[in-house]
């Protein structure tokens, strides 16, 4: 069974876009066909693996518009550095889309999705910050939430914002579990590290164990167009995200083993 996740966060610059591709070539990496799907208008994922949205034919947006419908198929890029990682490019102008309050517009991606979804292992779907439709559209897709979040004390007020938000979401359209990184980790200040100690406390369960540093190589390895993890693939950072990745590997492996339903966030 495939299984799809939303890499989102309330809050902007969280490393949300740099946790949905690393954690992806991750996947690829041990062999996993892979599904990265870039639905944010200010299309940084896109960017950060040196495409420009402009120059492909087919984009998201054309997949999720009802007037100018494109299947899911034509926008699939594939990325043929990495084995078993595909790509579907966000569009600048993506953000009309949210102006346009068609009937059922929560399930655009999810239908959009259905015919492919079963030919991968894993999608994940970057989705831009705030709540509204675009995270909504992902959450209806989604069977895990992934939350990057940046190690400092502001990042509760978003946990708590996200968890009220999930809890209005009736339970058999909103994923069933979710996952917590911490990122942009500065192991040199004591404010980091109290922000760990209390996700630990709040969140046993849903926290990683892996805690991904803040290193000036990430904007590095944009420039370049490429995962960090390939760019300085011994890196601590990379480690750390291929052990979340090993760690989605577990909850994949669990839910098909029990599907059963866990917590939202809330504390
Ligand atoms: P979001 O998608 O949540 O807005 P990004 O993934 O785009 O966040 O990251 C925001 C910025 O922080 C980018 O410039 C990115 O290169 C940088 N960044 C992300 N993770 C790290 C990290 N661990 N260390 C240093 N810089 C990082
Ligand atoms: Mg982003």
């Amino acid at each position: 069974m495939s299984y799809v996740i939303a890499v989102s966060n309330e809050k902007g610059g969280t490393g949300k876009s740099t946790t949905a591709l690393n954690v992806a070539a991750a996947l690829a990496e041990r062999g996993h066909k892979t599904l990265l799907i870039d639905i944010d208008p200010s299309f940084g994922l896109t960017r950060m693996l040196g495409a420009k949205p402009e120059s492909f034919e087919t984009t998201i947006r054309d997949v999720l518009d009802d007037e100018n419908p494109a299947t899911i198929h034509e926008a699939i890029q594939e990325l043929k550095e990495y084995k078993n990682l595909f790509f579907v490019p966000a569009h600048t102008k993506l953000a009309v889309l949210e102006a346009r309050f068609e009937p059922f517009w929560e399930r655009l991606l999810a239908n959009a999705l259905a015919p492919v979804v079963e030919t991968y292992d894993f999608v994940l779907i970057d989705c831009p910050p705030g709540l509204g439709f675009f995270p909504i559209n992902a959450y209806v897709a989604a069977d895990l939430i992934v939350i990057p979040v940046q190690t400092e004390f502001i990042a509760f007020t978003s946990l708590d914002k996200m968890g009220s938000y999930l809890g209005g979401i009736p339970e058999d359209l909103r994923p069933a579990a979710f996952h917590l990184v911490p990122t942009l980790y500065d192991k040199r200040t004591k404010h980091a590290k109290e922000v760990v100690q209390e996700l630990q406390k709040r969140f046993p369960e849903a926290l990683s164990k892996h805690v991904i540093p803040r290193t000036v190589g990430f904007s590095d390895s944009s420039v370049e167009g490429k995962p960090f993890i390939h760019y300085d693939p011994h890196h601590a950072a990379a480690e750390a995200y291929r052990g979340v990745a090993e760690e989605i590997i577990e909850i994949w492996q669990s839910k098909n083993e029990n599907p059963s339903a866990q917590a939202q966030p809330t504390s």
